[in-house]
């Protein structure tokens, strides 16, 4: 048997798996795949410190309801009887609603939709709704923090949109708003997109809006990280501050499933938006995604605010230690961060791939990151890593702990000790921590607590 499912993954890692499969039984090949589940359960789940800043561990009742029933049905079009392809959606109608409702809530927003995969989706939806192909886009370059979202690999480059950058500002790490009104009239955008990987700082959304309002430019804030510091009020809701629509990731600070959503106040954009997602995106869609995703959102209205401010205090006190030891933080004279995330210059400690390689060894995952330059230098070397406190906050560490995190990673980075000799030293440190906040109860307490007529 042999692949070719191009260069991107590793060939050696796809040669021994066709080996597997050709030469072992079922059951064996069966339960090797649940032995990689639970190592990897074991390892990231339990031994390592997640930095990851794309990452949050999702509550007990999230990850039991993506193992429910909800996810064998076929969900087909959209909420209601007659808008369904299939019957028997009587509860999951309610269920979806729920989550629109939700979602909606949590954003302050007219409308939401709940069906998308993830928020790579979202922006494509965003990008076939605000723009048609050949019109002009302005994204943040992978510089800006910027991703392939609003690029020509991305779904941007798919909608065929033409595509300038957003001009940006490395030491104030934010638009340069006075040339971005230069080059804006000049160009006269269909779409401004603002899609940071990399997000520090918010983004100056009313100001760009009303540079581009006098030609009918739309703005999209492809919100894939900031969604959870949004619904906890830790970051600027884009959409009051004149986004036209709004996109998340499930996965991400909104601590729920892999998933995406998209919110929006125009209800002209309705239709389109609705059409994008069904049946374009989507077909059957997982509703054990939705439910899980409806959890989270109740889970953030009932703690985000608490959760996210922890977040962020925590992000604070990690990029202060790391400073404090010896590292080049950006952003410093801005007190590094007002989100989740924390960028280090690392170059001069063998750049952002070595580094995250060598973490990894220790136990601690972060990931190597481009660091700021001016928007039109193209800068392909990861020279930074980036860390994000999601998840050491949901399990309950505090600013102490990022003290003792960033000693973890000056030890190897900086007085370059053993990865291997501190990895075991990092599992001790994890040991203690195992238990997620900012959660419901388990699902099964949960029933209990929603009065009879409330569930009818
Ligand atoms: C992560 C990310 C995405 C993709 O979101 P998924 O939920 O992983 O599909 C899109 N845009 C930005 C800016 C991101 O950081």
């Amino acid at each position: 048997m042999t692949f070719t499912v191009g260069d991107r993954h590793d060939p050696a890692l796809l040669a021994e798996a066709a080996r597997l499969v050709a030469e072992v039984p079922n059951t064996r090949l069966a339960g090797r795949v649940g032995e990689l589940v639970v190592d990897n359960a074991r390892w990231r789940g339990v031994e390592c410190v997640n930095l990851i800043a794309a990452e949050a561990p999702t509550s007990p009742v999230v990850r039991a309801l993506l193992a429910t029933e909800a996810g064998t049905r076929a969900s087909g079009g959209h909420i209601g009887a007659l808008s369904r392809c299939f019957p028997g959606m009587r509860y999951l109608d309610q269920l979806e609603a729920l989550c629109v409702a939700l979602l909606a809530d949590l954003f302050d927003a007219e409308f939401a939709d709940q069906r998308l995969m993830g928020g790579m989706a979202g922006c494509l939806v965003a990008f076939t709704v605000l723009a048609r192909p050949g019109e002009h886009v302005m994204s943040l370059p992978l510089c800006a923090g910027g991703d392939s979202s609003g690029h020509l690999d991305g779904p941007a480059g798919v909608r065929g949109l033409t595509i300038s950058a957003i001009p940006f500002d490395p030491v104030e790490l934010t638009v340069d708003l006075d040339e971005f009104g230069r080059r804006a009239r000049a160009r006269r955008p269909a779409v401004v997109s603002l899609n940071q990987t990399t997000a520090l700082f918010a983004l100056p959304v009313r100001e760009m809006k009303r540079i581009i309002e006098p030609w009918g430019g739309r703005l999209y804030f492809d919100g894939a990280h900031q969604a959870g510091l949004i619904a906890g009020g830790q970051y600027p809701n884009p959409l009051a501050e004149g986004a036209d629509i709004l996109t998340g990731s499930g996965g991400k600070t909104f601590s729920g499933p892999q998933s995406g959503m998209i919110m929006w106040n125009d209800e002209l954009l309705s239709e389109p938006i609705v059409s994008a997602i069904f049946p374009v995106l989507t077909g059957s869609h997982q509703l054990n995604r939705v439910a899980a995703l409806a959890l989270a959102a109740c889970e953030l209205r009932e703690f985000g605010t608490g959760y996210m401010a922890a977040v962020v205090r925590n992000a604070r006190a990690l990029a202060a230690a790391l400073h404090d030891r010896g590292f080049t933080v950006i952003g410093a004279h801005r007190g590094y961060t007002d989100t989740h995330q924390v960028l280090v210059d690392v170059r001069a400690h063998g750049g952002g791939v070595v580094v995250s390689q060598t973490l990894e060894r220790a136990n601690i995952m972060v990931n190597k990151m481009l660091l700021p330059a001016a928007a039109d230098v193209a800068r392909p070397v990861s020279g930074g890593i980036r860390l994000g406190t999601t998840e050491v906050t949901r399990l309950g560490m505090g600013p102490a702990e990022m003290t003792v995190l960033a000693e973890f990673i000056a030890r190897v980075v900086l007085a370059g000790d053993d990865p291997d000799a501190v990895a075991g030293r990092v599992r001790e440190f994890r040991a203690a921590f195992q238990t997620l906040g900012f959660c419901f109860p388990a699902i099964g307490q949960l029933a209990l607590t929603v009065p009879r007529q409330e569930r009818e």
